[in-house]
């Protein structure tokens, strides 16, 4: 019975919701899920904890524990009573599960909670808010996991109006036009704002004489605009240009200075695309991207885009890497065993950090420690050490304890594809890891910076036993990110040719 004190600090974790507290013991065979008295799904998981490896019997099938001490069984159920028996060496026991056919009462309807928590209402007057910093743009009203689906962040101090709100955003109006949304956390209300009858008339700024100019590790693209106002940046391949619209700003601009000395700009182009909304494309001469930063600073949109690194080899590049989660706060995902995401990232990040330095690289890790930290912080620290490029590491959730989903990996805008292509090429060429695939656009904020190329690792699903049982594994986590590295420098080399550094 020593197991059964360890295994019952772990019971409350994510895995466990919803599922019956008491455990069923035989020996130190332990069940911790698929004790329910009444269930309605045919299939049952029944899965709990075992001494490492060993093996034992349930309802006449061999089970085998895994290293980390987890087991788990999917059973077929008849109709009503089900008699589930463990066995082993050391005896039996038997619990019973009633398999109800008839469909379980729905307590709550929640589809439609959440299409109330997502309607708006709207304002009499309209009330004007003003960003805070790391604010940032919604497409619209809905949520996810992860928070709506961001256009992108803003810088402090931009005054919009709202006309409506629903439980967590306002609705803003950029222009005439155009709407968005925004979380009510990130903006200070000002008071009320009734814009004339005429928006145009109360809400347009001019655009004015505008620049571009080598600044050192950057060109910065400088827009004379008479008053903050709120932007939409995008950024393009083929050819390569980052786009950005500025809503309630009339192009007025007939001066564009071009200095000379730029490495990253080629040239610009600014349009009117509608009567308050000037678009300024930034031709770009290179064709990988390192980021940029934008923000207004006396009377002026500034857009600081990154210089390519001189001689592109990874002994010449500071590497961010992000260990997910951490401190008493955030364990992140916690596997059957009690294995954590948060021990899992961090001992990977200080895997990956040795094979990088050894490699020449200059590496800043967010955490060296079990301590929490806030995506600001982590994304300050990168940013203040002028990382190159962020790698943010984690383990996945999900699926149900029997699957094995694999690995995958994230990336927000389409720039950073190949990054996530290379590192998701190499890992599933590894022995016994599956592919979940690559996800683009992802919304994890991160990701969203554009201030450095950001990929994030989901290692494997540290809620799949099996998984849980590679992660746990030293060797294996030393093996993929030995991988990851390998990716990471494909990538590197990739750049060095496109940049016309290297030859093919
Ligand atoms: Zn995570």
């Amino acid at each position: 019975m020593k197991r059964v004190t360890a295994i019952c600090a772990v019971v409350a974790v994510a895995l466990l919701a919803s599922v019956n507290a008491h455990a069923v013991n035989v020996g130190n065979i332990v069940v911790k899920r698929g004790v329910a008295d009444t269930v309605y799904k045919a299939k049952h998981l029944v899965v709990g904890m075992a001494d490492p490896g060993a093996e034992f019997k349930v309802n006449g099938n061999n089970v085998k524990a895994y290293k980390t001490g987890t087991w788990g069984i999917e059973l077929q159920l008849q109709p009503g009573d089900n008699a589930i028996k463990i066995e082993d060496a050391a005896g039996s026991t038997s619990f019973n599960v009633f398999y109800s056919t008839t469909p379980k009462a729905v307590k709550r309807d929640l589809a439609k909670e959440a299409a109330e928590a997502e309607k708006l209402k709207f304002y009499p007057a309209n009330l004007m808010v003003v960003t805070k910093k790391y604010a940032y743009l919604n497409y619209g009203a809905g949520t996810d996991r992860l928070g709506g689906a961001k256009i992108n962040y803003l810088p402090e101090g931009i005054k919009m109006y709202a006309d409506a709100e629903n439980e967590n955003l306002y609705r803003v109006r950029l222009s005439q036009n155009r709407y968005a949304y925004i979380p009510k956390s990130q903006v200070e209300v000002a008071g009320k704002w009734a814009p004339e009858s005429d928006f145009m008339q109360s809400n347009v700024v001019l655009s004015e004489s505008s620049s571009v100019y080598n600044a050192g590790d950057f060109d910065r693209v400088s827009i004379g605009v008479e008053d903050k106002r709120p932007y939409i940046v995008k950024e393009y391949n083929d050819p390569h240009r980052i786009v950005v619209d500025l809503y309630g700003v009339q192009c007025n601009s007939n001066w564009l200075t071009h200095k000379g000395g730029l490495k990253s700009v080629d040239h610009i182009d600014v349009e009117s695309i509608d009567s308050d909304v000037t678009r300024i494309t930034v031709y770009l001469k290179t064709k990988s991207s390192w980021g940029f930063t934008m923000d207004y600073k006396g009377g002026s949109l500034n857009l600081d885009i990154k210089h390519v690194p001189d001689q592109l080899y990874l002994k010449n590049l500071t590497i961010g890497i992000d260990a997910g989660h951490g401190g008493p706060e955030s364990n992140g995902a916690v596997g059957l065993s009690g294995l954590k995401e948060k021990d899992m990232t961090l001992a990977m990040a200080i895997a990956l950090k040795n094979i990088l330095e050894k490699q020449g690289a200059k590496v800043v890790l967010s955490r060296d420690s079990d301590v929490g930290m806030t995506i600001r912080e982590r994304q300050d620290k990168f940013i203040e050490n002028k990382v190159d490029i962020v790698l943010s590491i984690h383990c996945n959730a999900g699926g149900g304890p029997l699957s094995s989903l694999g690995t995958s990996t994230y990336y927000r805008y389409n720039v950073y594809k190949p990054l996530a292509e290379n590192i998701l090429g190499y890992l599933t060429n590894m022995d016994g890891v599956n592919s979940f695939g690559m996800v683009g656009n992802f919304n994890f904020s991160l990701s969203a910076i554009t201030d450095f190329p950001c990929v994030l690792v989901e290692t494997l699903f540290i809620s799949s036993l099996k998984e849980e049982e590679m992660l746990a594994d030293p060797a294996f986590r030393q093996n993929m990110m030995e991988n990851v590295a390998k990716g990471l420098s494909d990538y590197v080399k990739e750049c060095r040719i496109a940049e016309g550094q290297a030859k093919k």
